[in-house]
């Protein structure tokens, strides 16, 4: 059997090269997925797995990994991140959920209060929803952007220019020792719809389910232009996005999973090499501690 992680960052990867067509997508699992009780033992070991590679992470000392998630009402963001980090030092990652911005927020530029919010080298660092809000759902609701007071929009530019804008942040990050992973997790229609019933009948998902939900439904094509766009122009080998099929989310979340463990491989973290002074040092140490009990 090949190893699946290097591929699980070509697969699902949206293209460098700006070529990237949404209708060209499946939101359902691809037809080689593995049957359930293999994917939740593949689950099971990239989560133990991350968790071994974040330590290193921390101690290796040069790296952080910030992990962006986006996707329409109900395509599993939440449960993702909760399962596929749900084996990591807690000490070791962090998330932050970005709702519509505050008043203050709306007085800074548009990158101001994700910028606040990164992960220090060590750390990995979950975006639920993020920057990207910016030429989503401001795009398709102008009515945001008119509240955030700019100077000379032009309505033709401004959303190449906040994609120009995301992609030198981006790659800023990235030469800072920040690899930045972008997942869109792309749920279809039909399951959203399902999704928002049982959100209704089921007691305790009631609260998950607002009205106002259905006008972002009721603009669905306009999101899928504006994903397309987004993710073509801001896909880069520093940055890259990934286009999850969201309709399982059980093969989902692996393939989230086996990005993220690909990703941390890939930076290759390691524990600090031990040099002579500190070797030194832990002989002396032994020696101490041995003499304690006797010589023991
Ligand atoms: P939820 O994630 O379901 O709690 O909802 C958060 C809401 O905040 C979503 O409807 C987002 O589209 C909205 N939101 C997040 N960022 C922004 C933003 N920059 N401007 C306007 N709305 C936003
Ligand atoms: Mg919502």
């Amino acid at each position: 059997l090949s190893d699946p992680l290097p591929e699980a960052l070509q697969r699902h990867r949206v293209p460098f090269d700006g070529r990237f067509n949404v209708h060209e997508l499946s939101s359902d699992p691809p037809s080689d997925t593995p049957p359930k009780k293999e994917l939740e033992d593949e689950l099971d070991d990239l989560v133990d797995e991350l968790d071994e590679l974040q330590r290193r992470l921390f101690a290796d000392e040069r790296f952080a990994v910030l992990a962006v998630f986006q996707a329409m009402d109900a395509a599993g963001k939440d449960s993702t991140i909760r399962k596929v980090f749900s084996g990591v030092n807690p000490a070791g990652f962090r998330v932050h959920a970005f709702g519509r911005p505050s008043e203050l927020e709306l007085r800074h530029d548009f990158l101001a209060r994700v910028a606040q919010r990164l992960p220090e080298r060590g750390r990995i660092g979950i975006f639920n929803r993020s920057h990207y809000e910016e030429v989503l759902v401001v795009r398709v609701h102008p009515q945001f952007l008119t509240a955030q007071h700019l100077p000379d929009v032009d309505p033709a530019r401004v959303w190449d220019e906040r994609f120009e804008s995301i992609r030198n942040f981006e790659q800023h990050l990235a030469r800072n020792g920040t690899a930045v992973v972008k997942f869109w997790l792309d749920i279809s229609p039909d399951e959203q719809r399902k999704r928002f019933i049982d959100r209704i009948e089921e007691a305790d998902k009631n609260w998950k389910f607002r009205l106002g939900d259905l006008d972002d439904r009721s603009r669905w094509d306009d999101y899928q232009v504006a994903y397309q766009e987004a993710l073509a122009a801001t896909s880069r080998p520093w940055a890259p996005w990934y286009a999850i099929p969201a309709n399982d989310k059980r093969y989902m979340r692996v393939a989230v999973a086996r990005i993220m463990v690909a990703t941390l491989r890939a930076l290759d973290p390691r524990f600090p090499a031990v040099g002579d002074e500190q070797r030194r040092e832990l002989q002396e140490g032994l020696a101490r501690l041995q003499a304690e009990n006797g010589g023991g």
